[in-house]
């Protein structure tokens, strides 16, 4: 019989992927008592996804660490079409821009996953000791539903076992082709996972009791079969090649995003950091309907190189460095459910699998884990209830929807060879891929009324704040601090600490008005007024971390120099007797000349009125969960209160 030990964990993250990582990063924030576990033994280096969507990039500036995906990835602004000319020739027929500037400061990049997973790990490590235990597999889950009523129950049982060397070496789909992982392909950071790490156990097998669970275990989803949960839809027949090298090529797009459409079939142009492209190329079709995985040891780098060359023909192509390179199949398919019980949660892959040719199981997947994250998280902190974690599947489970709806739409472009196809393809495209840019890229996520989402029974009712929409994002802009004169994109302003955050777009403060609007706001705010409806010091802190899980940012319409800093009520830029005043709390819409991005346009993008403002409520995840007027308090208070604990004692001193 095998010894075994056993231990308690708030939060048990089982892979340790893009979704698991960013699930991982609320633990960290919020001081959990958390675990991640992963059956490979090192972190992925190379190859994996590469597409990073301007939405995902803005998550990453509220993380802290986009500066580094922009400094190390490479940008896509727009989407070439070739396609045969009327002398056989490719031609470039059309471009699609994809740069959607007025929407957000990123535009699309490319850099891999393994670089992705770097920063999210550093950013962990910054804010907790959690580290992801390595060539630790998870083998038998238990979970007794007649304790989930209960939120100090541990109703979850996970067997895990200590992997030996060889056991815990990748045998993912991607790392079967036998990709050689070499110090010199790395930056320097990385170096030191190369080497397989894993904590020192007692024994080969833990028995842990967790209080909630979340599988971002892959497509393959441990987690999601011990559940018995069924998945939706099926292999498609086409087999792909997928290849990161340096090329050598007279094709002219062979550094820009490109679709090119020939006689001898598709290939998809992704251009990466460091001199290297990524080409998807069709290789083999199988016989249509099958669900048998086939034989990836017929396809080799030569084949996919003598396939590119066809295809490129008569433009030239060759490689003689590759850094990685995989082949797979294309699988649909998606969860019929995300959850069990709220007790236990899916994500990413776990729940939905599509062609990775539209660039989004990796953004998808992150925001996956970001979103169940914070809600698990905070939830496990004592601060919010326990109710709102049905909101995971609410919010996220219709999007998986679409993503699989989009992908049936959008990956036969890539994958019939027809050239007689090729003008319709093209056009085809353009208009799909205006059509999906706004989902893709993250601008709509369509997150329904909830508790979290306070939602208008009519238009007319927030007219006050027309693009300020509950359950989307906030539009980034450009602000200027008020007392230092610097700028910010909203997406940093606003950092995933872990805390909501009250928007008090406070209008124009030279109307003296408008002035007692602020003053009178910032009296009800802090309890002054009498009435007992301020939000602060109402709800149960994030022990360890905030007294209160409550913020506030005021954001002014006025030019800067015709009001003062010390204007505002004081429960908008609150006193540190250490740390001093809260400089970075007021910010005001003013175009400055230094940065022309900072252009006095954050009202008009967020459709409130300059003179009268607005308050906003932020969820930890940036997305907008209320809005009202400026007296509104009570209705704010209300929606608090739907979704926090309250504190037992009345009289708590306010922290900011
Ligand atoms: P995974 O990344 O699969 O991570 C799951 C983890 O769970 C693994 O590390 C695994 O070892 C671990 N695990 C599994 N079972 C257990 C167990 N029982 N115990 C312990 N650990 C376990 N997406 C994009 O957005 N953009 C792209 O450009 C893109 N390109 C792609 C290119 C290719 C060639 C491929 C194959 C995929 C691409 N994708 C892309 C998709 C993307 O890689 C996935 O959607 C994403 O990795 C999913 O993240 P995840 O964390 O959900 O799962």
């Amino acid at each position: 019989k095998e010894e075994s030990t056993h231990s308690q964990a708030d939060v048990l993250i089982i892979g340790a992927g893009p979704s698991g990582l960013m699930a991982a990063y609320w633990m960290a924030r919020y001081g959990i008592n958390a675990r991640i576990i992963d059956k490979r033994n090192t972190k992925v280096f190379l190859g994996h996804a590469d597409g990073l969507r301007a939405r995902t990039l803005e998550l990453f500036d509220s993380m802290g660490f986009q500066h580094r995906v922009l400094q190390e990835g490479s940008t896509s602004t727009e989407a070439n079409i070739w396609v045969p000319g009327p002398q056989g020739k490719l031609i470039r027929q059309a471009f699609i821009n994809v740069a959607r500037v007025d929407e957000s400061p990123f535009l699309n990049t490319c850099l891999n996953q393994g670089r992705i997973e770097r920063f999210i790990l550093d950013s962990i490590r910054e804010h907790s000791d959690l580290d992801v235990e390595r060539g630790v597999i998870a083998e038998s889950l238990e979970y007794d539903e007649e304790l989930s009523n209960d939120p100090n129950s541990y109703p979850i049982t996970v067997k895990v076992r200590v992997l030996g060397e060889d056991d815990s070496k990748v045998k993912d789909g991607c790392e079967t082709t036998g990709n050689e992982v070499n110090r010199e392909d790395l930056l320097p950071d990385d170096w030191a996972d190369l080497a397989p790490r894993r904590k020192p156990q007692k024994t080969q097998i833990e028995t842990i009791k967790a209080k909630y669970l979340i599988g971002c275990d892959g497509a393959h989803s441990w987690t999601r079969k011990q559940l018995n949960i069924p998945v939706e839809g099926s292999n498609t027949d086409h087999i792909w090649g997928v290849i990161d090298v340096i090329p050598l090529s007279d094709f002219p797009d062979v550094r820009r995003l490109s679709i090119v459409n020939s006689a001898a079939g598709t290939i998809l142009v992704i251009p990466r950091e460091r001199g290297l492209v990524r080409f998807y190329v069709p290789v083999q079709t199988c016989e249509a309907g099958t669900t048998d995985r086939f034989d990836r040891s017929t396809i080799t780098p030569e084949l996919i190189r003598e396939r590119m060359q066809a295809i490129f023909a008569p433009f030239t192509f060759d490689f003689k460095e590759s850094n990685w390179w995989t082949v797979y199949q294309v699988g649909q398919r998606i969860a019929s459910q995300s959850t069990k019980g709220n007790r236990i949660f899916l994500a990413g892959d776990a729940v939905h699998t599509h062609s990775p040719k539209m660039g989004l199981g990796m953004n998808m997947s992150m925001q996956d884990g970001f979103n169940v994250g914070w809600k698990v998280a905070l939830t496990v902190a004592g601060t919010l209830k326990p109710e709102v974690l049905e909101t995971y599947a609410s919010e996220r489970h219709p999007l998986a929807e679409m993503l699989l709806e989009l992908d049936r739409h959008w990956s036969p472009m890539f994958n019939d060879p027809k050239p007689e196809m090729a003008d319709t393809k093209a056009s085809d495209m353009a208009l799909i891929a205006g059509k999906f840019e706004d989902f893709a890229d993250g601008w709509k996520v369509f997150y329904p009324a909830s508790s979290l989402v306070r939602r208008a029974e009519d238009d007319a009712e927030f007219a006050f704040a027309r693009h300020m929409i509950p359950g989307e994002r906030v539009r980034p802009a450009k602000l200027r601090n008020q007392a230092d004169g610097g700028t910010v994109w909203t997406t940093r302003a606003l950092e995933s600490d872990g805390r909501f955050r009250i928007l008090v777009l406070a209008g124009d403060m030279r109307d003296s008005m408008q002035k007692q609007r602020i003053e009178a706001l910032g009296q009800a705010l802090d309890g002054q007024s009498g009435s007992s409806i301020s939000p602060f010091g109402r709800y149960l802190e994030i022990a360890g971390r905030f007294q209160c899980p409550i913020d506030v940012l005021t954001v002014h319409s006025s030019p800067w120099k015709d009001v003062e800093f010390f204007d505002f009520p004081e429960v908008l830029r609150p006193f540190d007797p250490v740390k001093g005043w809260a400089y970075d709390k007021i910010w005001c819409d003013e175009a400055c000349i230094f940065d022309r991005y900072c252009d006095g346009t954050a009202y008009e993008k967020w459709g409130v009125d300059r003179a009268r403002g607005a308050l906003v409520v932020v969820r930890p995840d940036q997305y907008i969960g209320w809005v009202g007027e400026l007296e509104d308090l009570e209705e704010l208070t209300q929606y608090l209160d739907g979704i926090l604990v309250k504190r037992s004692t009345d009289k708590v001193d306010l922290v900011l």
